[in-house]
């Protein structure tokens, strides 16, 4: 077990995935771990408190939750949050000794911020750790307690068999991505590909629909042929075809296109950082860039790319028996 009962963890940032994270560690962790948790938003604790409220207790600050506790998990939305989480002079984390304190940080955000915070602790608390572990699976797979894990150390690190299981107690998968940041720089990697392939299944379904093809039989081609893909199997962007996909309620309850658009701009710049020549950068930053300011588009599951770019959504007019 990597959690033991003399682990008091911490967790900053309860939103839209840290509020089930941190819920399936109440639930996971053994009797007598106690969790100490911060949100700017009070309402998101009291939430939480309220359903476990001999485990779970408030913290005042980032600050505060690391002088309570050894672990600290923190998923919030972008790099300035992070910062504010870990820096504030006042606030953050690391106004406090830190001695052998474990600190994980899940959120999707730039490696150079996440390299910043990792090498002022370095620098100022030698004797804890930082890492990058950022996640995916979105919020089903967070309140499924099925996310995976992408973590910035390599296998032989020394702390990864207690990462494992106490990342294990929120999700199924931890894969250590080599060294600190990799685990940042494998999830804006897989985003950047996630992207592409919604808006290419999307042009591909529109063209095939257009030209006369119930989407149904399209969807089964792609998927014995070469196109077969994830998103086209399990999060199709025409409505109606995956039963229980986003796009089949209205793309309710998926990944924000306006997070894509997030997601995809650190990866654009990421590449442009290690020098990688993109091809389709460009034009899928427009694309979600334009998608989430679409107003038929924004707060849905990015996967509305396909409403974006005219997809007919009324097609099963068509092929009624
Ligand atoms: P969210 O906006 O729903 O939640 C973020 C929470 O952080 C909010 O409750 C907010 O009040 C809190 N917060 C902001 N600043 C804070 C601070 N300084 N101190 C304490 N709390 C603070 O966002 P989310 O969807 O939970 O996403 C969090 C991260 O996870 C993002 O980086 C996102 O890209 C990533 N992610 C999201 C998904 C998804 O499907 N939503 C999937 C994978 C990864």
């Amino acid at each position: 077990m990597g959690s033991t009962t003399a682990d008091i963890i911490g967790f900053i940032g309860l939103g839209a995935m840290g509020l089930p994270m941190a819920q399936h560690l109440a639930k996971n962790t053994p009797a007598g771990t106690q969790l100490y948790v911060y949100d700017i938003v009070e309402k998101a604790m009291t939430d939480l408190i309220a359903l476990h409220p001999e485990k779970v207790k408030p913290g005042k600050s980032p600050r505060h939750v690391a002088e309570l506790c050894n672990i600290v998990i923190s998923m919030v939305p972008e790099g300035s949050h992070v910062r504010a989480v870990y820096l504030d002079k006042e606030t953050g984390i690391c106004a406090t000794a830190l001695e052998n304190k474990l600190l994980i940080d899940c959120s999707t955000i730039d490696t150079a911020t996440s390299l910043e915070v990792k090498d002022h602790i370095v620098q100022h608390h030698p004797s804890a750790s930082f890492y990058d572990a950022p996640v995916s699976g979105g919020v089903l797979g967070a309140q499924k307690g099925a996310i995976a894990f992408f973590l910035g150390c390599a296998e032989s690190d020394p702390t990864l068999q207690r990462l494992t299981d106490l990342l294990r107690l929120m999700g199924k998968q931890v894969i250590p991505c080599g060294a600190p940041s990799l685990g940042l720089s494998a999830k804006l990697s897989n985003n950047y590909l996630s992207g592409l392939i919604a808006i290419a299944a999307s042009e591909a379904l529109n063209i095939g629909m257009r030209a006369g093809l119930d989407p149904r039989v399209l969807s089964n081609v792609f998927g014995a042929g070469t196109a077969q893909n994830t998103i086209c199997d399990r999060f199709n962007p025409c409505p109606g075809v995956v039963p229980d996909a986003p796009s089949s309620s209205d793309y309710q309850n998926g990944f924000k296109v306006q997070l894509m658009k997030k997601d995809f701009s650190l990866a654009v710049a990421m590449a442009e950082q290690v020098g990688a020549r993109l091809v389709l950068g460009d034009a899928g930053l427009k694309t979600y860039e334009a998608a989430a300011e679409d107003p038929r588009c924004r707060d849905r599951d990015s996967r509305v790319v396909f409403r974006h770019l005219g997809g007919d959504e009324d097609w099963a007019e068509k092929f009624k028996e």
